[in-house]
């Protein structure tokens, strides 16, 4: 009979491997949790509309890549393919507003999306992600990402071999303006776009500066930049965040290309990124999403976070020895009883 095989793009981790994942996990846990912040745990199926609404309808990641399906009564579901959305829409569902002050909630877990699988992208990927709900300071986004770096540090990844792209896309009101501006560049180049870019180019021109096709990018290389259309409010809070960068010595590279492919974005977006990768993978990207909560039917509460891709931190760090670095983890018995006869196997396995 023909063997019955894993889905493509959805891998099994086998004991050995198994090992590194609670090693990192518990690092970073740990990591998170020194800067206040505790797990949360929602469902892997949501509502489809839950991401429709809080990614974007247009975003490749709902529009091509999410696993969606009718369940028996025929309603829209999903599989997760983030965790802001689902979080944020608990945070909403719970009152966890209510105490005021800022929540600080993280996750790990399996995520979902339909893509080519390849090195270090998988169908089912797992990530793990922190999300500060409730202040508009730039001071919260500067410890988001100073939490990031220390988590990098923490797995053992030099500051050398990394570096953070950094960029602020404004708020609603800014955005017409930019996304007119973004209109007006790329309309002479239509032809030549890729034909995903020539959709964006009506639906959403910020998305065609995240486009990886050659020709795109080249196109891409002068067009206008976010930062020139921001507010006063959000140029303050950009201005601000850098300081707090200097202050915690924390560097980064102004990207104006940077955008990230979701619609939930506002203000400050970054990624850390692995010179052993390359700047098509980031080990982690996140940003503040002020409009988010009110999206999903809440009230209006700011939030800023990131998420990481732990398959990704895997072939970075490669398959080192991790060895005595799993202090915390049990990992083999520690006393072994052996029957000498048939006669003892039972008290054997009583005194176990
Ligand atoms: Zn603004
Ligand atoms: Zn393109």
């Amino acid at each position: 009979m023909k063997k019955v095989e894993a889905v493509r793009g959805m891998s099994d981790i086998l004991p050995e491997e198994a090992l590194l994942w609670q090693h990192l996990e518990a690092e970073i846990r740990e990591a998170v949790a020194l800067y206040g912040y505790r797990e949360i745990r929602t469902p892997i199926v949501e509502r489809a509309e839950l991401f429709a609404r809080g990614v974007g309808e247009a975003t490749d990641i709902v529009h091509k890549e999410m696993y969606v399906f009718p369940d028996k009564k025929g309603q829209m579901l999903a599989l997760r393919p983030e965790a802001t959305a689902p979080v944020v829409r608990a945070y909403i569902e719970h009152g966890l507003y209510a105490k005021g002050g800022v929540a600080k909630l993280y996750y790990i877990g399996p995520m979902f999306r339909y893509e080519k699988p390849q090195k270090g992208r998988k169908r089912q990927f797992h990530q793990y992600g922190v999300e500060a709900l409730g202040s508009l300071d730039p001071a919260l986004d500067a410890e988001v990402i100073d939490l990031a770096w220390f988590i990098m540090e923490r797995l053992g990844l030099r500051r050398e071999g990394l570096f953070l792209r950094l960029n602020s896309i404004g708020c609603p009101e800014d955005r017409p303006r930019y996304r007119e501006a973004l209109r007006e560049y790329f309309l002479p180049y239509r032809e030549k776009l890729c034909p995903d870019c020539q959709r964006r180019l009506d639906e959403n021109p910020l998305r065609i500066l995240d486009c990886k096709v050659p020709t795109c990018m080249e196109i891409a290389k002068d067009a206008p930049k976010s930062t020139d259309y921001l507010c006063e409010d959000c140029r303050l809070h950009f201005e601000r965040l850098l300081g707090y960068l200097d202050a915690l010595d924390l560097a980064y590279e102004l990207d104006p290309k940077l955008v990230r492919g979701l619609d939930y974005y506002t203000r400050t977006v970054f990624e850390l990124i692995s010179r052993d990768l390359g700047a098509q993978d980031a080990l982690l990207g996140g940003g503040r999403y002020d409009g988010l909560a009110e999206a999903l039917g809440g009230p209006s509460i700011p939030g800023v976070g990131f998420a990481g891709g732990m398959e990704r931190l895997i072939l970075v760090l490669g398959k080192r020895e991790v060895g005595d670095r799993c202090y915390r983890i049990i990992t083999k018995p520690e006393v072994y009883l052996l029957p000498v006869g048939e006669g003892e196997v039972a008290e054997v396995l009583v005194d176990m």
